[in-house]
């Protein structure tokens, strides 16, 4: 590994302030970029430690249900909190498909985020529950979409001096529900060949009032799966209206080929989980839907 400087403020200005060093890089749990600066995949002269700032560790539910995390907050400290843990539950199962518990107690969903891998666990949770995150930096704090902030592998609408400071989930909804599911070859300690993330909220006579799927390993960045959130509107779930969901789903997908697996698996992979996350969330809301 190459050598660098380290820095570790402990307020969030000071931190934005330390990236806008030529080569410098925020460090929450190192679970990637430890990896990557060994590696030689990511060159670095300056590491910005954002885990002795308390704002980007800290967690709060609102009064509203709201849910705002920092960045660097743990995966193990969100699944801690008995408040996210229990109105959360996908955003929490996300997480804790990264890795193992040894590094899910150092890794951060603010990484996972801006890493900017396709194949992320937490972010297709996240875009299905409707996160938006919060960046500081030199001009002030902006808020974007998780789909505006990720812009390819590896790279981020972030600008030097600016980092991730927080994630924002808005509040559970008594008729809402979210799930996130992979298919990995191996059950633990594997990358995503294909994620499926979904979250349903339903009109008072049980029709699809919101719909949203977000898909991992499937292109550049994760992505929404729209044409099949638009079927499902004012839609009453049945399993031949997931079916659909999941077989538009598969069409939305931009998949490559790769070592693990080809496009046209991908695509199939796409159709059954996407089917089963929306399973997924009708379970949590009464419904019990058999899809294959
Ligand atoms: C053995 C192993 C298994 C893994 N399994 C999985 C898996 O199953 N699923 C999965 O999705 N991932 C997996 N990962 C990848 C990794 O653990 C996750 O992406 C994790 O969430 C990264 O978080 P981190 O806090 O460690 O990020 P770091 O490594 O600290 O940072 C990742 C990148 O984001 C930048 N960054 C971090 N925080 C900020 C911020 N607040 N503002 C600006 N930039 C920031 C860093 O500069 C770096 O470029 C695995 C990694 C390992 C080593």
């Amino acid at each position: 590994m190459k050598d660098f400087t380290y820095a570790a403020p402990t307020t969030t200005d000071e931190a934005a302030a330390a990236l806008a060093a030529s080569g410098a890089r925020a460090l929450a749990g190192g679970t990637d970029l430890i990896v990557q600066m060994r590696e030689g995949r990511r060159a670095v002269g300056h590491v910005v430690d954002l885990k002795r700032v308390p704002e980007l560790t800290a967690i709060a539910v609102a009064a509203d249900g709201s849910l705002r995390f920092g960045a660097a907050a743990s995966v193990a400290a969100l699944a801690a909190h008995a408040t996210v843990a229990a109105k959360f539950p996908a955003m929490i199962e996300a997480g804790r498909m990264i890795g193992s518990w040894q590094i899910q107690s150092r890794a951060s969903l603010g990484g996972n985020i801006c890493n900017a891998s396709p194949s992320a666990d937490a972010v297709p949770a996240l875009m299905a529950l409707g996160a938006t995150a919060e960046l500081t930096g030199k001009g002030g704090r902006r808020s974007l979409a998780l789909d505006a902030l990720i812009l390819g592998p590896g790279k981020t609408a972030l600008v030097p001096g600016e980092i991730l400071a927080a994630i924002r989930v808005p509040a559970p909804d008594a008729r809402s529900a979210a799930k996130y599911v992979r298919f990995t070859p191996r059950r633990e300690m594997d990358i995503a060949v294909v994620g499926a993330g979904a979250w349903l909220r339903l009109a008072e006579d049980g029709s699809v009032a919101e719909a949203r799927i977000a898909l991992a390993a499937v292109g550049p960045t994760p992505l929404r799966a729209t044409a099949a959130e638009k079927r499902l509107m004012g839609e009453k779930p049945t399993a031949a209206l997931l079916a659909e969901a999941g077989r538009l789903a598969a069409a939305d997908a931009r998949p490559i080929s790769d070592t693990r697996g080809s496009a046209d698996y991908r695509r199939a992979l796409v159709k059954v989980l996407a089917a089963r996350a929306l399973a997924g969330c009708c379970a949590q809301l009464g419904q019990r839907i058999e899809v294959p």
